[in-house]
């Protein structure tokens, strides 16, 4: 079977889901390894190996977490030089973009970014122009490279015992000349992160102040949901940018998607509408959320999302 790489985004070791998402996704297309970069394998090793990878190259030198993407981009080449993979699989961040961009340069092929699902062939699918048309397409120039977003395969286990191939990289000047200088840690709080998260629920302008936002959050926490706000409430100061869904804003694509007060305007589709099931609440029923919701709630959502919260809580 043709060898998939997956490139493993990781925290201090521990695999981020997005990277059992795409462990799922190649199992589909070939046969999964991953490629694990910087230190803290040892925290990795395990769920590797649960979601399927049959191989794993580990480039352990921790001399590579003082460095940003060049270093990953030049792994990745070196592995793919010797390794002839059918394709490369690397999560759409703005960090996997950016080594799918350099990854194509020194591999001298085609990248395809965004992608919300590969079918056999390594046909990747897109959802583009805010989401107006899905889009197939393939890689015409050698080893496919595809990032794809966050949430686009359920992640499934189906435990290998993987083999390992430790990679010593002799990285160029190029690659170490941006190091990292200081690295501060973004302060959490119980929820999930926003583009990961399999439940979002999101408010906007019809919420009418900051204050209310509170009914979001406590509806997000019945679900363990994170909040996403739309760009009314965003630019509003209702809510940090950081949670800002939309065009300008981050993409989600979860298995469920709660707008609320949210009217639908194309920018904000843009960011949300391949989430797998989306329910509005809305007081207007001409709102154009309504015409791609899966579950519509015509009715004001100080009535209705109180109600909701408490139904969920007490289901638990
Ligand atoms: C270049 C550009 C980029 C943009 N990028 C983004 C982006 O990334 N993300 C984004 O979201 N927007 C973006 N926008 C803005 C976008 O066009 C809309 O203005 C914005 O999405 C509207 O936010 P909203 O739906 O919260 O507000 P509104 O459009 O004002 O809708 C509020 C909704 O709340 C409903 N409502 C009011 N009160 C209640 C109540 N009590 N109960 C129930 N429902 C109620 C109303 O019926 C209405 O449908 C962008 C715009 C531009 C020009």
């Amino acid at each position: 079977m043709a060898e998939v790489l997956v490139l493993v985004e990781h925290v201090d070791g521990t695999p981020k889901k997005v990277t059992l998402e795409l462990l799922t996704l190649a199992r589909s297309l070939g046969e999964p390894s991953a490629v694990f970069v910087g230190s803290g394998y040892d925290n990795a090793k395990a769920q590797l190996a649960e979601y399927g990878a049959q191989k794993v190259y580990v480039a352990g030198d921790a001399e590579l977490d003082s460095y940003v993407v060049a270093p990953k981009a030049e792994v990745l080449a070196q592995i793919a030089g010797s390794a002839s993979p059918a394709a490369i699989l690397i999560a759409s961040s703005p960090e996997g973009k950016e080594v799918a961009g350099r990854l194509a340069v020194k591999l001298d092929s085609g990248v395809i970014t965004d992608a919300v699902g590969v079918e056999d062939g390594f046909v990747a699918h897109q959802s583009i122009f805010g989401g107006a048309f899905n889009v197939k397409s393939s890689v015409g120039k050698g080893t496919p490279i595809i990032t794809v977003r966050p949430n686009s395969t359920a992640p499934e286990a189906a435990a290998a015992t993987p083999s390992e191939e430790q990679v010593s990289v002799s990285l160029s000047e190029a690659a170490t000349k941006a190091k990292i200088v200081e690295s501060v840690s973004e302060k959490k709080g119980g929820r999930p992160e926003l583009t990961e998260a399999s439940i979002v629920v999101s408010g906007g302008r019809g919420l009418g102040g900051a204050e209310h936002f509170e009914l979001i959050e406590k509806l997000a926490d019945s679900l363990g949901a994170a909040v996403g706000a739309s760009r009314a409430a965003t630019d509003a100061g209702w809510y940090p940018h950081t949670n800002q869904v939309g065009q300008t804003g981050k993409t989600v694509s979860p298995q469920l998607y709660v707008a609320v007060g949210i009217s639908g305007a194309i920018q904000h589709r843009a960011g949300m509408q391949t989430s797998k099931t989306i329910v509005a609440i809305n007081k207007d029923s001409e709102a154009p959320i309504f015409e791609l919701v899966d579950y519509g709630i015509v009715g004001d959502l100080f009535d209705v999302v109180p109600q909701l919260t408490e139904e969920i809580e007490k289901r638990k």
